[in-house]
Formats: C-alpha cells, structure tokens, sequence
C-alpha cells in the first residue's frame, strides 16, 4: 500500500460506485467539498478515504479488487461496508441518532446499542483503511459527525499526526448534547485531533462548553487542554465554488431553464424554495409562511408563485417518508385553497434537477426563501447569492442556518414565526432595485473571496500551525533524556530528591480533605526504598497542611515542607516560619464561608498560614466569575501588601506572599548540598521551586503534565512520574 502525505476521510467518496445491468458503474461527484479537497496538497501525496456507495455484500473479491483500482486512479481509497454495516451506522447511529439531536430534534433523534455499536465497529475499519495510508507525520483531515470516534482512534497510532475535523452540521447546545448515551466518549472521539473546526461561533462555544462540563477541561483563547495535548477549535465557514456558479450563468442549458421558468410564470414573481427533503428545512413552517403571507396580502393573488423544489432523501428512514407526506398534503391544501384556473400558487418537484436547472432556478428566482427551522451552514442562500450578478434578487434567510452570520445583508426571519415570513415575502417584494443590488454587491464580496478552496486552504494552514503547536506542547522526556538521568543518578553521592505532593505522586481528587488523598502502598514502598538509601536525602514540598504531611510520612529522615514553606520538618522536628497571616485570617473567614455556602461544590481548606478555596467540583463557568468576584472582595479587604490571592489547578489560595516554595527549595539545597537533585512539580507553585534550580547545573527539574514552564523536562502524568521514580528506587 502506498503511503501518502495528506489523508482525506468522510463517510462517502468524492466517486460512487453502483450496479447497472449487473456491472459496476463509478460516477465521480463535482460537489465543492469534492472539488476544493483535490485543490490542495499534490495528488500523488493525497488520497481520498469514505465509502464508495454500494454494500460489500453484493461484492465479489474481484469486484472488490476492482473497485479499489478504479479508485487509486482517482486518488481514493474504499472503506468496504457491508449492508447491515450501512443500516446501523449510517441510517441509525448517524442519522437517526446524532443528526436529528445535532439539529435540535430530540424527539426524532431514536437510539438503540445496536446503531452504537456499529458505528464503533465501523469506525475501527475507518482508521484500519487510514493506517494503511497515512504515513507518521502525515496530515489527516476527519469529516463529518459520521466519523467523531476517529480522530482518537487514529492518534493511538499516530502521536505525531497533524489530524484535523471538521464539523459540518450545528454542534448543538450542552443541554441537548447532554442527553446522548455517550456524549463522554463522542467528546474524547474528536479531542484525539490537533484542529477542530466549525461553521461558526456560536457551534464552536457549545462544543468547548460541553467539554468544559463533561471533561472539566478549560477552555480559553479557543484552546483546550487534553491528556497532555493542546487542541485548537476554531470557526471555518464554509464557502462554495463561487466561480462555478459565477460561471454557470452563461451556459445554455441555465438560461434555458431560466427562461422557460420566467415564460411559464409571466407576469408573476417567483420564490423559490430548493432543499433536501429534510426536517430540518423548516418546510412546512414555510409553506405556513407562504400561506400567511397569500392571507395577509391578498392583492398578491395571482401574481407571486413559488416554485418547490424538495430533493429526496434518506427515502428509506420512516420519518422522512412522513414528512414528504405532510409536505405534500400542505401543498395541495394550499393550493386548493387559494388557486385558481389560472393561477397555481406552489409549484412542487420532488427531485434531484441537474446542476444547469438549479442555476437557472436561481436565476429566475425574485427571492429565495431559504427558512432552515436548523442549517449547519446552509449552500443554497450562497449559491442563489452568487447567480445575481445582475443585482436582481432578493434573499430571505432563517436566523437559525449558519449562513446568517456572512449574509447578513439577507433578510432575516424566524423560521417558525410565520407573521415573521409573511412580512419578510411582502418586503423582498417591493425592495427597490437600488437596495437589491446593494444588499446582494456587500454579499457578493464576501461569498467571492472565503470560497470553498480558500476555506480548505485556511483550515490546512491552521491544522498546520495547530499540529505544530501540539507537537512542541507536549515535549516530554524521551528515553534517552531519561536513561541519561538515572546514569548522573548514579554517579552522584549527595541526592537531594524534591517532590510536590498532589498531580505530581498523586492523582488530583475531588476533595481537599486528606484522608481521600493519601499515598497508595506502591508509593510508599518507593519512597521507603529512597529512602532507606543513605546517598539519598527525600523532601516533600507541599501546600498540604503539615498535619496531613506528616501523618503521610512519618519516617522521620523525610524532610517535609508543608503549606508551601511555611512549616518545615527537618529531622523530626517542625519549625514555623514567621509570616503576618494570622492578622488577616479572621476577617477572611466569614467571606470565604459566605462564598462556599452559595456556590455548590465549593469547599474550605485551612491551614495555620493560607486560607484555600476549592472549586474543582463547581460548575465550571460559575467558579471561574465566582473565583473573580471572590478575589475582587479579598483585595478590598486586605489591608497589607504582604499577603496575595493565587490561582491554582481549580484553587484559589491566599497566604502570605513572603513564603514560597522556592525560598524552602534554596534552605534546603544550602543545606545538604547535593551534587544531583532531582525536583518534580505540576503547579504554578513549583514553578517557584523549577525557578531557583534553573542555574544549578545539578538539578534535573520535571514539570508533570504540559504546558509552559521553567522546568528542563516534562513527563505526561502522574503515571509516569511513578513509573520514573519506580526505576530510581529500584537502584
Ligand atoms: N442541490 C442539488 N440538487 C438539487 C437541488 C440542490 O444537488 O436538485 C444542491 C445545492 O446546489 C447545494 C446542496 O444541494 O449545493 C444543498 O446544500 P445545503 O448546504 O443547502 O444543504 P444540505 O443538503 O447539505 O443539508
């Protein structure tokens, strides 16, 4: 299998494949997704991944065969699905479950294990067909909500992977992403990527708020922090082959179709209304529209009409058959009601026309009634803006598509507000000229230059960047770094062995209170064994009380540093170090109880020299303006300088600025004056510690976890520190 550069991969192929009269026919598709994806990268060095449209089990191995050498030549590759396959994780996990919810339809959206199950199972043969073609580094671009579990799956095997998603329906609010089963490991599937993109701002903000509440990641300047890796989200509107449709309009067969369209509606106005036959439309909220409007505005009988067009869909999914239904029925009601022997209100295809024909719909369109009740984005209110050249038409756009927030020069209308449409009809209709070309001129310049190809070169040179980025976030030390360390380690007689205790030898929990942290047997055994070592002198240095501390390890020969200095152990013995905290901590108290009692999930930790506030268990946006608004009041309280207000992993703490654990680190090394130290931390408080190492040629310092830092090295997590000092104790 030849190994490519750049790796593409949606549910379908730019090329399907079927069956006529018993041999297999390919049709490649001109869609400008299809078209703007073979504008980038060279294309020996790219390949397309998706499946080709026919079910494997109608396939023979040499049909298969040669489908793939069909399908090299045209730079894709097939992922092979066998009917049931199909049924499962496109019609039911898909689009029976993620769609409709996706779109704000949670009484249509129907789950069954079996539809998750298959979508998980065909996403494993997604990423089996992607290893065999990506390369290392190569850049991976995932599709579609089809495909959520793979950015994760294909980062197992590709750490170094520039992989991008990109989502092209709505990400809906964390109210409805909420209620899916598995809303966790949907999450998680697209956290694997470096880059994920949305239409627009709005999709993006519910994404990085639903990771906020359901990973208790932090969001902040479109980035957030996963498993050691830093991902970027970011909006990316889609654009359309602006040139094609520029174009179109000169070809015979579009201003064939207008005109015949025009001559069989003389003297009428034309709306028109083009979509896929989907729920999600707004369809029959928009014939209601239209029909509120023939009601109010009756002078309009007789000389508006709107040409339908409604593509078929998902015809087998039980709930589209149903709309079509209703839609029909609509239709002829409306009709029946206001036509006339010569006058037909709404002319209704249920089809798929040919590209020219929808051109020259457009063209012959006075206005477009574009009224999605829910879009992602929305192609056709671009496509209709970009045939107008001439300055003629009108747009009437739904609030609730994405495309509203380039075309806002379209009017606006609540889908389900049908007064809203009708007015909008009667405003389209008697827009001067002037106005029409003014509107459609500002939307033209904008649809003209962020084009489908210049949206998939922004998207590639920000995955770029983010792949970059991610890359050099979570340098971490590699085995040789590590075996250098332990060589010095032994080599050295005079070890001093500095750790910071929580995220650094212990998973961080969701209580302050000690008894839930306290060190497992197998860290103790390690520390024992450092220990008992006589070359080794082993220091705790935390901002634990030294209580807790103390009860933690109590072998004497351990140094311990408790409340980020405050209170030092040496030999046995604790010595205080002086500070002006006890002057403020009664006026603290009742604010901070104040604080705690109205903000669930909070607690209070006091200690003889700091004061901390908890919020790792309160809802994520309420801590952060509550942990504002609590500094803001501590500050105005303060009466000396001497005492600050940290932030640290989801803590606010005040304590006396005088004492850090830096200052403990330098008592410490005076004293012992070690030819190796080994210093491990994960907070902004180590940050102090790594600070004063930073010139001693000595010291190994190890930031655990990612992220900016004075440290020399980084290591992943928790379990590595453990697995590294598992090595050093075992010496
Ligand atoms: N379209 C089509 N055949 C038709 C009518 C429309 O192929 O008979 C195309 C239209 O040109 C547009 C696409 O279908 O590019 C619809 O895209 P949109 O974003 O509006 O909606 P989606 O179907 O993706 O939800």
């Amino acid at each position: 299998m030849s190994k490519h550069q750049l790796v593409i991969v949606s549910n379908r192929l730019p090329v399907s494949v079927r069956r006529e009269a018993g041999k297999l026919v390919f049709e490649p598709s001109s869609g400008g997704l299809a078209t703007a994806m073979t504008s980038i990268g060279d294309s020996k060095n790219r390949v397309w991944v998706g499946w080709p449209g026919i079910a494997s089990d109608d396939l023979t191995s040499e049909e298969k065969d040669q489908i793939v050498e069909e399908l090299k030549v045209h730079g894709c590759a097939p992922v092979f699905l066998t009917k049931s396959q199909v049924e499962q994780y496109y019609d039911g996990y898909a689009n029976d479950v993620l769609w409709p919810l996706f779109h704000y339809f949670q009484d249509t959206s129907s789950y069954k294990d079996e539809y998750w199950r298959v979508y998980q199972e065909v996403q494993l043969e997604f990423a089996r067909v992607t290893s065999e073609h990506a390369e290392q580094e190569s850049t991976i671009w995932v599709h579609d909500y089809h495909l959520m579990l793979l950015p994760h799956l294909l980062r197992q095997s590709y750490p170094n992977a520039s992989i991008g998603f990109f989502l092209h329906i709505p990400f809906p609010s964390f109210e409805i992403f909420r209620s899916l089963p598995q809303r966790k490991t949907l999450l998680a599937g697209l956290l694997g990527a470096d880059l994920i993109g949305f239409h627009i701002y709005d999709y993006a903000r519910h994404f990085a708020s639903s990771c906020e509440r359901l990973l208790g990641l932090e969001p902040h300047d479109e980035m957030m922090e996963y498993q050691g890796r830093m991902i970027k989200f970011d909006t990316f509107p889609i654009g359309i082959d602006y040139k094609k449709f520029y174009e179109a309009t000169s070809h015979p067969a579009a201003r064939q179709a207008e005109r015949t369209m025009r001559h069989s509606n003389k003297g009428k106005k034309i709306l028109i209304s083009v979509d896929r036959l989907d729920y999600s439309k707004g369809i029959p909220q928009r014939l209601e529209g239209f029909q509120r409007f023939l009601e109010d505005y009756p002078e309009y009988h007789g000389k508006v009409c709107l040409q339908m067009v409604a593509v078929p869909s998902r015809t087998e999914v039980e709930t589209y058959q149903a709309l079509r239904d209703d839609v029909e029925k609509t239709v002829s009601r409306i009709n029946g009601m206001y036509g006339t022997a010569e006058w037909t209100p709404i002319s209704y295809r249920f089809k798929n026309l040919p590209f020219d024909e929808i051109v020259g719909l457009y063209m012959a369109g006075d206005v477009a009634l574009v009224t999605p009740v829910r879009d992602g984005m929305n192609l056709v209110a671009k496509e209709y803006v970009a045939t107008k050249h001439d300055g003629r038409g009108v747009l009437i756009l739904s609030e609730m598509a994405g495309a509203i927030d380039e075309l806002s020069e379209a009017i606006a209308v609540n889908p389900n507000d049908t007064t809203s449409i009708s007015k909008a009809i009667l405003q389209a209709l008697t827009m001067t000229k002037r106005e029409q070309k003014d509107r459609l001129q500002i939307m033209h310049r904008r649809l003209s230059s962020y084009t489908v190809k210049a949206w998939t070169k922004d998207f590639m040179k920000e995955l770029d960047a983010a792949g970059r980025y991610s890359r050099q976030y979570r340098r971490q030390m590699d085995d040789g770094e590590i075996a250098e360390l332990l060589e010095e380690y032994d080599k050295a007689s005079r070890r001093l062995l500095i750790f910071d205790y929580d995220g650094t030898l212990r998973d961080y929990v969701s209580s302050p209170r000690a008894f839930m942290a306290m060190p497992s047997l197998r860290l103790r055994r390690m520390i024992k064994r450092l220990v008992a070592n006589s070359h080794n002198q082993v220091a705790v240095v935390s901002g634990r009380s030294r209580q807790a501390l103390s009860a933690w390890f109590f072998d004497k020969r351990i140094t311990l540093v408790a409340e980020h200095g405050a209170w030092i152990r040496k030999d046995g013995k604790w010595e205080h170090r002086a500070n002006d905290f006890h002057k403020v901590k009664k006026e603290l108290t009742p604010i901070l109880k104040q604080y705690t009692a109205r903000t669930s999930g909070s607690a209070i930790e006091e200690k003889d020299s700091s004061t901390v506030w908890h919020y790792r268990n309160v809802v994520p946006e309420l801590a952060y303006n509550r942990a504002k608004e609590l500094t803001r009041d501590i500050l105005s309280i303060l009466k000396t300088d001497s005492i600050g207000v940290f932030t640290g992993n989801k803590i606010l703490e005040v304590r006396p600025k005088s004492i850090d654990k830096g200052k403990a680190v330098t008592e410490l090394v005076e004293k012992h004056k070690p030819d190796f130290i080994l210093c491990a931390g994960d907070d902004y408080t180590d940050e102090d510690m790594f600070g004063t190492l930073k010139e001693n040629d000595n010291a190994h310092t190890i930031k655990v976890g990612s992220g900016d830092t004075k440290a020399k090295h980084q290591l992943g997590g928790v379990a590595r520190m453990l697995h590294l000092l598992s090595e050093i104790s075992a010496r």
